[in-house]
């Protein structure tokens, strides 16, 4: 909290809350690089403020009185170094003010000072409107700021005032130096960035960064100058999309999404007929920061008419949270409550619309351009995943949009369909494995015999990977089989010319040899048998072949949700010369340990520790002793 330093009847200092401060002085020294951006930022939450308005207005059209045209101004003195922007939006009341602008820590504040310590310079700007701390970019090029601001509706005003160096002022405003209604902000600009107060250079910035702003902006290059228009609020999605050209899309990308990089695909249509709505999509061209939050909430805006209703309604399914946009309808009364919204027939139609649509294109997209659709996949196919178990309905399309790393894939990916085209002869099922690290399950054990027999494996490292293949019975008939589970059934499968054999055939020595282990270990596993998986391992664990497989069970016990895992089946080479060397020795001690050093080297390799790190260092010792004589 802060704390009011002075207070006199008029003026009232207060000290910025410490994450405030400290981002402030974020904004000066490290973010500095691209300062542009602050222009960028006071212009979009003017035009905010003005479409907040056109929505309150809509129950309340007293609020808007004579001067129904909501823009806004940027004034420029350039001998006096100042700047202002001003809008006749929906204005601040005192305690709006104070909250909004020094005292209430935002909740993105501490998140974009993490972001921006670990990325540094530019890109630190870059963040700047994601995390709603936007206004706080005036103080890269401003010494001292003040913000004079009259609620609609209000006959009071009120102007906030601060060098950003830790305090702020808040003190009545006079009325007749205050605006009709809405806010104006005024930089007095540092000396290194005066060319902000310049035509030239804000007009560059406006054309740039805010050509599409929804709002008209307008420039006044001087005191005593007429406006001149920079531009025209007009709503891009509204014009035909032959006349749009990529540059215009992209601008109104960076306003709408916050983001300043180019939209990775774009999906503009109008759907005509029962349900009539304009819809303007963007797949940003990087990751949002906060993509897998606990909220994870959608930012699609609603419009109705071209004024704006609301960013809550949930207009997309939660697993296409990244995309950015906006639908504009007309199907519903401009005096809908936002309430309402969420319950109407319309709402579900244009989800399942626009969803269908964004999906359609991305599917020709991973036809057309393979290369920038394994890009879109490389950033949200962890949350696009999420629908193979959120959206049964789609299921099936969204595993054909799907992208793998497997054992067959070298640099790029693979699709299920590419999976099925390579299919050996009598391979009955889509194998997978799942592990938290791509490089280990790579390395697993457990993958050896598909190997020499050349059949290609899903490489499953996403958190998400273990929900929904075990979810998702089949694709096109084929159903998926983890490779750490059950019997590999591997037997009908031909070897690739070269590889040996492993073959699950055992000596006499060695079934013995398995009969013995079966009691030494019956604590620890379910059961040991010969394996046909393994080629160059002499071990490896899987699952039984019901229930969970290996990987999901240690996530399940991870969240709690599993009371007692299931003991593991230990397989073992036959042909593998350690085992047969095992299966000749009469020692039982010496066998005993070996035995159990051999779980546990199958723990290791499925990225586990040994269950008991001391008795493994025991029997090692003692082994190892024994070995060196
Ligand atoms: P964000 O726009 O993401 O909320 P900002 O730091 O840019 O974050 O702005 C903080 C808040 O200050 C806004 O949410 C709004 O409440 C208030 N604000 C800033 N500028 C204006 C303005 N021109 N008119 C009305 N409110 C404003
Ligand atoms: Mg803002």
């Amino acid at each position: 909290m802060s704390s009011a330093t002075t207070t006199s009847a008029t003026t009232e200092n207060r000290v910025f809350e410490a994450d405030v401060s400290r981002l402030l002085h974020m904004m000066v020294h490290s973010v500095y690089s691209d300062r542009d951006v602050f222009l960028r930022e006071l212009i979009s939450n003017a035009a905010d403020a003005c479409e907040k308005l056109r929505y309150e207005a809509i129950a309340r059209p007293e609020l808007l009185g004579e001067d129904a045209r909501l823009s806004i101004t940027i004034a420029a003195d350039p001998d006096a170094a100042m700047l202002a922007i001003a809008d006749n939006g929906i204005g601040m009341s005192r305690d709006e003010m104070i909250e909004a602008l020094g005292t209430i820590a935002r909740s993105g504040t501490r998140a974009f000072m993490e972001q921006v310590e670990a990325a540094k310079g530019k890109e630190g700007a870059q963040l700047i409107g994601q995390f709603g701390v936007g206004f706080y970019s005036a103080f890269m090029v401003a010494g001292q700021v003040s913000v004079v601001s009259r609620r609609a509706g209000s006959d009071e005003a009120w102007r906030w005032t601060s060098d950003g160096k830790g305090e702020f002022s808040v003190a009545p405003a006079a009325l007749d130096e205050a605006p009709a209604r809405g806010t104006t902000v005024t930089l007095t600009l540092l000396e290194d960035a005066k060319t902000y107060a310049e035509r030239w250079t804000l007009e560059r910035i406006v054309k740039a960064q805010s050509g599409h702003v929804p709002v008209p902006i307008s420039l006044i290059e001087k005191p005593g100058a007429e406006p001149a228009s920079l531009a025209d609020g007009a709503a891009l999605w509204t014009r035909a999309k032959s006349e749009i050209k990529p540059e215009e899309y992209t601008d109104f990308y960076r306003s709408v999404a916050a983001q300043y990089d180019e939209p990775a695909a774009t999906v503009h249509f109008r759907a005509e007929g029962r349900h009539e709505y304009t819809a303007l999509a963007f797949i940003p061209g990087s990751k949002p920061f906060d993509l897998f939050d606990a909220d994870r909430k959608g930012r699609m805006k609603l419009y109705v008419k071209r004024v704006f209703i609301t960013d809550e309604a949930e207009l997309l399914p939660r697993y296409l949270r990244f995309v950015r946009g906006l639908v504009d309808t007309a199907d519903l009364p401009l005096n809908v409550s936002r309430e309402m919204i969420q319950d109407s027939p319309l709402l579900a139609a244009i989800k399942k619309g626009v969803t269908n649509r964004i999906l359609s294109d991305l599917g020709k997209l991973a036809e057309k351009e393979p290369e920038a659709f394994a890009g879109i996949w490389g950033h949200f196919g962890p949350v696009i995943k999420e629908g193979l178990y959120e959206d049964y309905e789609r299921r099936e399309q969204l595993l054909g949009l799907a992208r793998f790393t497997t054992t067959a894939s070298g640099e790029g990916l693979r699709s299920l369909k590419d999976y099925l085209a390579a299919l050996k002869p009598n391979q009955t099922a889509i194998y997978y494995i799942t592990g938290d690290d791509a490089e280990r399950i790579k390395a697993s054990p457990q993958l050896e015999g598909f190997r020499a027999r050349g059949i290609e494996v899903l490489l499953l490292s996403d958190a998400v990977d273990s929900f929904w293949v075990s979810s998702a019975p089949d694709f096109e008939g084929k159903p998926f089989k983890s490779v750490t589970q059950g019997s590999a059934d591997l037997g009908l499968i031909p070897l690739l010319d070269g590889a040996t054999e492993a073959g699950a055939e055992a000596t006499p020595e060695v079934t013995a040899l398995i009969e013995a282990l079966k009691t030494a270990l019956a604590s620890e596993v379910a059961d040991v048998r010969a394996s046909d998986r393994l080629t160059d391992s002499a071990v490896c664990l899987v699952a039984a072949d019901r229930g969970p497989d290996r990987q999901f069970e240690k996530l399940l016990a991870a969240a709690g949700r599993l009371d007692t895992a299931a003991k593991p089946i230990l397989e073992l080479n036959p042909q593998h010369a350690l085992i047969g060397r095992l299966a000749a020795v009469q020692d039982e001690a010496l066998r005993d340990d070996v035995a159990h050093l051999l779980l546990d080297e199958a723990r290791i390799l499925d990225g586990e520790r040994p269950a008991d790190a001391k008795a493994f260092a025991e029997r090692m010792g003692r082994v190892l002793a024994r070995t060196l004589g």
